[in-house]
């Protein structure tokens, strides 16, 4: 919502309304509530039902033992007997009876033994609780109580009340929060604007926002809450969608990329430096990209493909597009190690053509690195590798046509590289293809990823099996390395992961320890070598180079393997600690194995000490789809946390959900795009407008329209 200037409800500082205490103030605050605005915006999380009865008789026909959420009743009658607690009982109960001319009702107090001197026989109170079930008798435990005076009329039945429980903290309660609330409800309210017409909310069926507020604060029924809701995880959705629509809009529409060629020539010679045939997927995505990167309109576009997928000769591809183009390309890796396989890959594919290639990697000397920053800049070099870091810091490129960029797990979709030409007109950009062993989720890719393209790579490589994987208990360990010897003693080879480099009092131990002790416990006549992110680039390449050749047979590494290592002939990972790691970063463990002909194995050692940690081991060892598996992590780990929200800067959402929401955010998707279409200015939606550069300005880029 956003107000005025010159009216003023929404706009108070809770700090300064007088009827707050500090403590309640900061409690407040730390339900990141400020403003007045901020309080009608924390929405209720659940309700109560507060029914008050004519007698004691009326409130019991009306229990139902079997309701998940009981309602509170609230009754009137004449305390008829007192029972103190024992002294030595555990509960300390005090039980009192109280009666009416229709029935009576058994009250008990636990732990409050000082209650039983509250009370005295033939006392008027009104009691307040949930009814409940014990040994066949209904009563109220631990009811909240008040006298009543002998003249006062007895209330009338009515039909229940339903009472906003809000989120609360430490210094204040869901109740206080409420009547905060109502005390500046109607006023705050009038003060909210639509960004939606009359008109438009009626074709749309629903509410004005500030209806909405109202509805979700001070409901009749259970439909008035819904009402209100849908429209404000509406809200939320859609301004999303427009963000992103509008983004989109003004990449198309600012922007342009080189229209770069392809056409059957290329395709041959390709095909004819390739020693396998592509899958039928990678026929598919490739034209997908061929098809983007032919028009002037800068592609946007995410490659989703399982590990070992065969997404890099995809990105070759796509390089020599831009090469054949008279054009450059750059590949951007999250890890210098991946960055350097990367290189190899390539150099092996392009040895003997003229494309000239260079790798980027902070262990080359400065003058090197001046040399190879010069050649970028002329346009002497064609392809250029490098991590992410480097290939942004200083280089220019004399003819960048399009970008590839290896995210592997990550979501960081949004924090795009933007590599320049020199001199150059900053609305011509490259072509962008970010790569991506995990899927997103069919929900977030409608969201915050909802302007990219997606082309996805289904099948794995003819002759593939699926890597077996077997979660095992530490008191086990010993059965895996037995294994572990075997493979080795039939010329395979096996990486150990552990989790962390050093021990930091967090009693795991230091991949180097760990080496040490598996050397003297299993593997003493075996070779066994350790690779890890603290390690100089040359030491560690050389490690790495030993194992590819064969030399090493056990490879102890933390997580730097992760991402990209290609070893065919190691059939076995042991990953240790493994619950540890999160389900995306096993999987790509996982995805060490299984590279060649013979079958892989995946051994988890573990004893997981959460639930969530034993979803994720249990997820691991189901399935090695990589599909189900990101969906399996949006699962356990909730939207919230999937979102990316970190990384890309956008707030969760608050109310909506993703994944019970999913219509009402196709709806607000479609709505959003048809919006954008007809008017990308959004001249006649101007408060709606203002509302979407508050909230995504910044996160989505879109402050150069306001
Ligand atoms: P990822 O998608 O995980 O990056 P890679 O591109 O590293 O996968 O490919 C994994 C392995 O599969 C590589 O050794 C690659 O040469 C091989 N490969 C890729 N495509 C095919 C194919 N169509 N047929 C056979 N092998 C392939
Ligand atoms: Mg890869």
């Amino acid at each position: 919502m956003q107000e005025t200037d010159d009216i003023l409800t929404l706009r108070i500082q809770i700090a300064s309304m007088g009827s707050l205490s500090k403590e309640q103030i900061s409690a407040l605050q730390s339900l990141d509530i400020f403003t007045v605005a901020d309080l009608i915006k924390h929405l209720p999380y659940r309700y109560e039902t507060h029914r008050s009865c004519r007698s004691i008789d009326e409130a019991k026909s009306q229990f139902n033992e079997n309701t998940a959420t009981p309602d509170i009743v609230s009754i009137e009658g004449v305390v008829a007997e007192i029972k103190p607690s024992h002294r030595y009982s555990k509960t300390r109960k005090v039980e009192i009876t109280l009666e009416d001319d229709s029935d009576a009702l058994t009250l008990n107090w636990f732990n409050q033994p000082w209650i039983a001197k509250k009370f005295h026989p033939d006392d008027r109170i009104r009691v307040m609780g949930k009814l409940s079930m014990h040994k066949d008798t209904i009563q109220m435990n631990n009811p909240k109580w008040e006298p009543v005076d002998d003249n006062e009329v007895t209330t009338s039945s009515d039909d229940g009340e339903l009472r906003p429980v809000y989120p609360s903290s430490d210094g204040i309660s869901s109740s206080q929060i409420a009547t905060l609330i109502q005390s500046v409800l109607t006023e705050a309210l009038s003060e909210i604007e639509d960004h939606f017409s009359e008109d438009e909310l009626k074709r749309l069926e629903m509410p004005t926002l500030s209806h909405a507020y109202e509805l979700c604060h001070s409901p009749k029924h259970e439909d008035e809450v819904s009402r209100g809701r849908r429209r404000i995880a509406f809200d939320e959705l859609f301004l999303l969608q427009l963000g992103v629509m509008l983004k989109r809009h003004q990449r198309r529409e600012t922007l342009a990329s080189p229209a770069l060629r392809w056409d059957d020539e290329v395709r041959e010679r390709i095909a004819a430096r390739i020693h396998f045939e592509l899958t039928e997927d990678q026929v598919k995505v490739i034209e997908e990209i061929a098809t983007d990167v032919t028009s002037t309109i800068p592609m946007n576009r995410l490659l989703q493909g399982d590990v070992g997928s065969g997404k890099t000769v995809v990105a070759l591809h796509a390089m020599l597009m831009a090469v054949t183009s008279q054009a450059q390309a750059a590949l951007m890796a999250p890890t210098e190690l991946l960055a350097e396989q990367h290189f190899k890959t390539v150099r092996a594919l392009l040895e003997g053509s003229s494309v000239k290639l260079a790798l980027l990697t902070s262990s080359i000397s400065s003058k090197e690195r001046e040399q190879l920053k010069n050649e970028i800049s002329s346009g002497e070099v064609d392809i250029v590798i490098g991590t992410h870091a480097l290939l942004t810091s200083d280089i220019e490129f004399n003819n960048i046509a399009i970008v590839i960029t290896d995210e592997q797990h990550r979501f960081g979709v949004h924090q795009r590289a933007t590599l320049r030409n020199k001199g150059g007109d900053s609305s011509i950009v490259p072509h962008t293809l970010v790569m991506t062993a995990t899927p997103i989720p069919r929900t977030l890719s409608l969201t915050q990823f909802g302007d990219l393209e997606i082309s996805t790579i289904k099948s794995l490589p003819p002759g593939r099996t699926p890597v077996k994987t077997k979660h095992v208990y530490p008191e086990d360990a010993q059965k895996v390395y037995s294994f572990a010897k075997e493979q080795i003693a039939k010329g395979h080879q096996c990486y150990v992961v552990v989790p962390l480099v050093e021990d930091t009092n967090t009693g795991l131990k230091s991949a180097v320890e760990h080496s040490d002790d598996l050397k003297n416990r299993y593997f003493q006549d075996e070779s066994i070598e350790v690779v890890h992110g603290r390690m100089k680039s040359e030491e560690r390449e050389s490690v790495m180079e030993r194992f590819r050749q064969g030399d090493i047979d056990v490879l102890i590494a933390t997580t730097v393997i992760e991402v990209g290592v290609d070893v065919p002939n190691a059939t076995l990972i042991i990953i240790e600690h493994a619950d540890r790691f999160g389900l995306a970063q096993l999987h790509q463990l996982r995805g060490r194995v299984g590279r060649g002909v013979d079958a892989g194995v995946c051994a988890l050692i573990a004893s997981p000490q959460t639930e969530d940690a034993s979803k994720r081991l249990q997820a691991i060892v189901q399935t090695t789809d990589g599909f189900l598996i990101a969906e399996k992590d949006l699962e356990i780990r909730g939207p919230g946390e999937l979102f990316g929200a970190k990384q890309s800067g956008i707030a969760p959402f608050k109310v909506a959900d993703v994944v019970k929401d999913a219509a009402l955010l196709q709806f607000a998707r479609t709505l959003a795009k048809d919006m954008i279409n007809d008017e990308p200015t959004l001249a006649s939606h101007e408060l709606l407008m203002k509302r979407l550069i508050k909230t995504y300005g910044t996160s989505l880029g879109l402050g150069d329209v306001a």
